[in-house]
């Protein structure tokens, strides 16, 4: 069984696994009075199974749709497991069609352990013969506002150098935001050298009505967590830009 971790009334975290080499994402479960909502699917079919297994021996509702927050596989690769519609922008649905005519899968995660031989992925050749890449079912452009029964949850596309379909997930009666990925540097295949988090969009992300911020690779933060990271990356520009050449 995984130790979920709960953040508020309606919501659960399986934390991001706290080994990097892992790339094991934080996956946000949205329990509504009949049903529950996944944010991000898991990044392997093992780990579906067994969020699908913890839910199910905890009593939760049964799992009706995955939100993805962006196209990244270690969000979405997990959600064939499940077999319910997937939720996300217009624009993770033309990257995820991409990712699957151009056959995105296990050749690509071999070429990262070739390149990381520390990486842990948990994957099977049976699994890899089962999975495929679930495509929104459901899209919507810019913003939108889904009802879950006694629970509501705000999408809004901010897009950022992360992934351009990045998405924000706002569970509205407990103040909960996922961030995803969406402050995140460039991935670092893509650019290297790009290691500054978007504090513009973090700024622009504080909400006086949300107090739990969750992204995809760090632990929650506090309202005060998030303006502490804001000052030190404040601090850390103006020391850059006073820096002796
Ligand atoms: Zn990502």
């Amino acid at each position: 069984m995984l130790k979920l971790t709960q953040i508020s009334p309606h919501v659960w975290i399986l934390p991001r696994h706290p080994d990097k080499n892992r790339v094991q994402a934080t996956v946000g479960m949205v329990l509504a009075a009949d049903q529950t909502i996944l944010i991000d699917a898991g990044n392997s079919l093992q780990l579906a199974r067994q969020i699908q297994a913890t839910l199910a021996a905890m009593g939760a509702p049964p799992i009706s749709h995955v939100v993805y927050t962006h196209h990244h596989w270690d969000h979405t690769f997990g959600a064939c497991v499940y077999g319910v519609p997937a939720v996300a922008n217009r624009l993770s649905h033309d990257l995820l069609t991409q990712m699957q005519q151009e056959n995105v899968g296990e050749t690509f995660l071999r070429t990262k352990v070739e390149r990381n031989p520390r990486l842990v992925l948990n994957w099977t050749a049976e699994d890899w013969a089962e999975f495929e890449i679930v495509l929104p079912e459901i899209t919507y452009e810019g913003r939108d506002c889904l009802h879950f029964g006694d629970v509501s949850l705000e999408l809004e596309h901010v897009g950022g150098v992360h992934a351009a379909d990045s998405t924000v997930i706002k569970v509205v009666q407990d103040g909960v935001m996922f961030l995803g990925d969406c402050y995140y540097p460039a991935p670092r295949y893509e650019n290297p050298t790009d290691q500054m988090l978007d504090m513009a969009m973090l700024t622009n992300l504080l909400d006086e009505r949300y107090d739990t911020y969750i992204d995809g690779h760090n632990a929650p933060m506090e309202t005060r967590h998030v303006r502490r990271i804001l000052r030190s990356q404040a601090l850390l520009a103006r020391l850059n830009e006073t820096r002796p050449t």
